[in-house]
């Protein structure tokens, strides 16, 4: 299919004052960006769902995001930021622009047996995980295997394995839409918590990320505090990070399919959070009942768990399916629209609320 390619002007509305922004002295021709026309997006989400966005550009320094926003003719049209496509749901074709966030870039300082990394938010998350260990920096090894981009993870607080982006987060920095300008927020500022944040709420769709700054240790201090995992380890061994890296990637892989292969975006619904004296009613009603208790008194129940038990896992409807091992999951087996997979949701959450009187919500972002 024929692609038309814009060349948006070089215009820079925006002045970056000077030492405000360490990346602002970028050669001249990276503020030229190349906006595309009917752009398809099958390959650029995890779920594989064939959809095409009127208006895509991938964007490589920060001048070229300034002059893409400062573009009058794209600025009135609806916008989707997008970073490795592993958290979204595309309903139908996206009628607006797509920007790709492709920075790349990683600096490191040392603060005393600390180090403070700077990432770009369009570096790979695994890999940034990959790397920090391979470099002795260490409190994401948890965190492997998490598809996407560095820029994401503060947009839902990426965790597993008992750690969460907020254990290490330090700073997010990014263009703040509503400001038209450079802001750098702190960890605090982001207001994460569960699969949530700022940037979910009262920043949501007003909020690029460019850059996120992370505090890892030097010296290994291994958290195995989630029981599957320090049950999967081997015993008789010193825990090491890289021994933890290496079980969560191995436990990983034996529950989740690889999107590559099973188009998904991981975990479909987010873990129910309900008031503990809801939750000691259904635990009473259904003594299987998993759940975890939460620091502030109210109980996180296994939504795999809840959908499980409403006999989903493993079933198809119209070429979409729970995936067979993870009742969480969903598959777009056959590359259907995302109005396929919505509907699989919206059958599941029907039988979960039925069942249990629960709520579940579902975690990836639908456009
Ligand atoms: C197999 C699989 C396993 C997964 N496992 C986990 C897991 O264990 N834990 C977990 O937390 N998540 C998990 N996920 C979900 C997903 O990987 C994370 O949410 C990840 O952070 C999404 O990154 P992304 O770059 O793909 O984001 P996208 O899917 O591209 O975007 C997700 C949302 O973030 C916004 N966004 C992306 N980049 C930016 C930016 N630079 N600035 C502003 N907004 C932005 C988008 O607009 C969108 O709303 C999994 C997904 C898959 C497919």
């Amino acid at each position: 299919m024929a692609q038309r390619a814009l060349r948006t002007c070089w215009t820079w509305l925006k002045t970056v004052p000077e030492g405000c922004w360490r990346h602002c002295n970028q050669r001249r021709r990276d503020k030229l960006v190349i906006v595309q026309r009917n752009m398809a997006l099958t390959n650029l989400n995890t779920l594989g769902i064939a959809a095409k966005a009127s208006y895509f550009a991938e964007v490589t320094s920060l001048d070229a995001l300034a002059t893409l926003l400062a573009d009058t003719k794209l600025a009135s049209l609806p916008r989707l930021v997008l970073g490795g496509g592993s958290n979204i749901v595309l309903q139908q074709d996206f009628a607006g622009l797509v920007v790709k966030i492709a920075l790349r870039g990683v600096q490191c300082e040392a603060l005393g047996e600390s180090r403070l990394l700077r990432v770009a938010a369009g570096e790979n998350w695994d890999a940034l995980v990959k790397s920090c260990l391979q470099q002795g920096w260490y409190g994401l090894e948890n965190l492997i295997s998490i598809p996407g981009s560095v820029g994401a993870a503060p947009i839902q607080n990426i965790g597993a394995y008992g750690v969460e982006l907020s254990d290490v987060l330090v700073a997010v920095s990014g263009w703040d839409l509503r400001e038209n300008c450079l802001r750098r927020l702190s960890a605090s500022d982001c207001e994460l918590s569960y699969r949530s944040s700022i940037f979910k709420t009262h920043l949501l769709d007003q909020f690029i990320v460019t850059e996120v700054e992370l505090k890892l240790s030097h010296s290994p201090s291994p958290n195995i505090r989630y029981q599957a995992l320090a049950d999967a380890l081997p015993s008789g061994v010193d825990v090491t990070p890289e021994l933890v890296a290496e079980t969560v990637a191995r436990l990983r892989a034996s529950k989740l399919p690889d999107f590559r292969l099973e188009p998904n975006a991981g975990s479909f619904f987010k873990n129910p959070i309900i008031e503990a004296s809801n939750a000691a009613e259904l635990q009473a009603e259904h003594p299987q009942l998993v759940s975890w208790p939460m620091p502030d008194g109210r109980v996180k129940l296994a939504a795999a768990w809840l959908v499980d038990q409403c006999g989903w896992k493993g079933q198809r409807v119209d070429g979409v399916g729970v995936h067979p091992r993870q009742a969480i999951v969903l598959v777009n087996y056959e590359h259907c629209s995302g109005g396929n997979v919505l509907a699989l949701a919206a059958a599941i959450q029907e039988a979960v609320s039925q069942r249990f009187g629960v709520a579940l919500e579902i975690e990836p972002r639908i456009y």
